[in-house]
């Protein structure tokens, strides 16, 4: 049983999947677990017939924590002010619609259909007046509770509200003095004192009281989150007392999940400039497989993402899916990671494999001469469709950005000199004394190749180099058989009889 089916197979009633992500920094692929692991959960809940809906909250009351690396140095004085009273890093509208926006338009793309709620409506609306009421009321045990489960020693009268300064702006800088409904009153370090209406965006609860007030307002039953929160004496243990004994729920099921880091790099973090964010994810993959790299592994399984060879295997691993999925070959798990990231793309696209395209447009950069080489190869086509031109877009993006430099090359021109000696020159011409007799084909030109290596004594790796030189410039590239048969055989013909001149 695939692990999202495992987890929706004992629920029953009326069920809200609930993800947030705050927007301080571009929203990354390692964010994209929370999105769609709760996303794949919500999507059985439907297939086993429940009532479900979907949120996803932004948390854009959140304050800026730091100066992050990619915000300019003018930003130091928006640290502590909610995000999304900070202006836009490229001076258009807010901080934190900002990051939101590429963030939205790829789960369009990828698509995933979510409620969308901000975290500073939920203040400004009115909906968390009563429970910040009810916390304020019951700041003393809430308090021990933190101090129970966490650790932290709670100093003095602490109270679970922080009101926003209107003087300096900052959530961070300000101390409770006293409550009396709906008003806290307050002191700012910044000299300022007043009041904040707790029906209003005037202030914010702490995130440890944020969360659980969420669950009760919202009626949150299933919420997955990361390991950092679910850690014992986290924000998930602290979270489920203050639900049962404060606000008188039960906590919704939990889902922990595990990191996904860069490989070679760490943890994906948007603060840390050690991520891919997810909008540039699906500009060199297909969104499928972003929904793959999630659906396929376990949420407690740690991912290491490469975006380089890793990627092209995925993309290899998910066509091959496809392939099995259709002629009903795969057991139950496999074929139902298949079906939640399928999405249906168009049959032309998924007729050429993306890693045999990424040979094509490297030998074809041109899309007259790609085109024309597909329909040497038996392709059905007569042009370059919009999606066929997208899918080469996509690879060209990730040809530049990602690619590792062994899958790169440039197929060099009919006549441009190579520096080679004769018994290598004597060999090219070997090949194409023969040439006319041999299929076309992957399998039988590398089969005549390697027989005529094997007569002419030269090791399989430093002959094949010879080839590699004379078409690419480089010592390696994609197998050779089956780069020739991507080949004009004319140019093959003509490139040699240059090149042994
Ligand atoms: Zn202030």
């Amino acid at each position: 049983m695939h692990w999202a089916q495992a987890f929706v197979k004992d629920l029953h009633g009326k069920q809200l999947v609930s993800t947030g992500i705050s927007p301080s920094g571009p929203i990354h692929v390692g964010n994209m677990r929370e999105i769609l692991t709760g996303h794949f959960i919500y999507s059985e809940m439907v297939s086993k017939g429940l009532e479900a809906n979907f949120i996803y909250l932004c948390d854009d009351i959140d304050p800026l924590r730091k100066m992050y690396p990619f915000l300019p140095g003018s930003f130091e004085k928006f640290v502590g002010y909610p995000l999304y009273r900070i202006p836009s890093p490229d001076g258009v509208g807010t901080y934190s619609e900002h990051f939101l926006k590429p963030f939205l338009a790829t789960l369009d793309l990828i698509a995933v259909k979510v409620r969308v709620i901000r975290s500073h409506d939920l203040y400004g609306n009115g909906d968390f007046a009563d429970i910040i009421d009810l916390s304020i009321r019951r700041r003393k045990e809430i308090a021990e509770i933190l101090s129970g489960t966490s650790g932290r020693e709670i100093e003095g009268d602490w109270y679970p509200y922080s009101p926003v300064c209107p003087k300096c702006g900052r959530i961070t800088s300000t101390t409770v003095v006293g409550y009396e409904k709906p008003f806290v009153s307050y002191v700012c370090k910044c000299g300022n004192s007043g009041k904040a209406d707790i029906r209003k965006d005037d202030g914010k609860m702490p995130w440890r009281v944020e969360w659980p007030a969420k669950w009760s307002v919202l009626g949150v039953t299933m919420e997955p989150f990361g390991k950092d929160h679910g850690a014992a004496g986290g924000s998930y243990d602290t979270g489920k007392l203050i639900a049962e004994k404060i606000f008188g729920i039960s906590a919704p099921k939990p889902l922990m999940y595990e990191w996904i880091s860069l490989k070679g790099k760490g943890t994906m973090h948007s603060s840390t400039g050690i991520n891919i964010a997810a909008s540039d994810f699906v500009k060199m993959a297909p969104p499928e497989i972003l929904r793959y790299l999630i659906a396929r592994n376990q949420p407690s399984r740690h991912i290491e993402f490469d975006p380089g060879n890793g990627l092209l295997t995925l993309v290899d691993e998910f066509e091959r899916l496809r392939e099995e999925h259709e002629n009903g070959k795969l057991d139950e798990d496999r074929d139902e990671s298949y079906r939640l990231s399928s999405l249906g793309a168009s049959k032309e696209v998924l007729s050429v494999g993306f890693r045999h395209l990424v040979t094509l447009i490297q030998i074809y950069p041109d899309e007259s001469g790609l085109l024309n080489a597909m329909k040497r190869s038996g392709y059905p086509m007569d042009t370059i469709s919009e999606n066929m031109h997208n899918r080469i877009a996509m690879i060209k993006r990730w040809l530049n950005d990602f690619a590792p430099e062994e899958i790169k090359f440039r197929l060099l021109p009919v006549d441009s000199e190579v520096n080679i000696n004769d018994a290598e020159k004597k060999l090219l011409r070997s090949f194409l004394e023969g040439i006319d007799s041999i299929q076309w084909q992957a399998n039988d030109i590398h089969n005549r190749i390697h027989e005529l290596l094997k007569e002419s004594g030269i090791p399989p790796g430093e002959g094949f180099g010879i080839f590699y030189k004379t078409f690419i410039g480089k010592s390696k590239g994609p197998r050779l058989g089956y780069f020739f048969s991507n080949l004009n055989m004319e140019f093959v013909k003509n490139r040699l009889e240059f090149a042994s001149r």
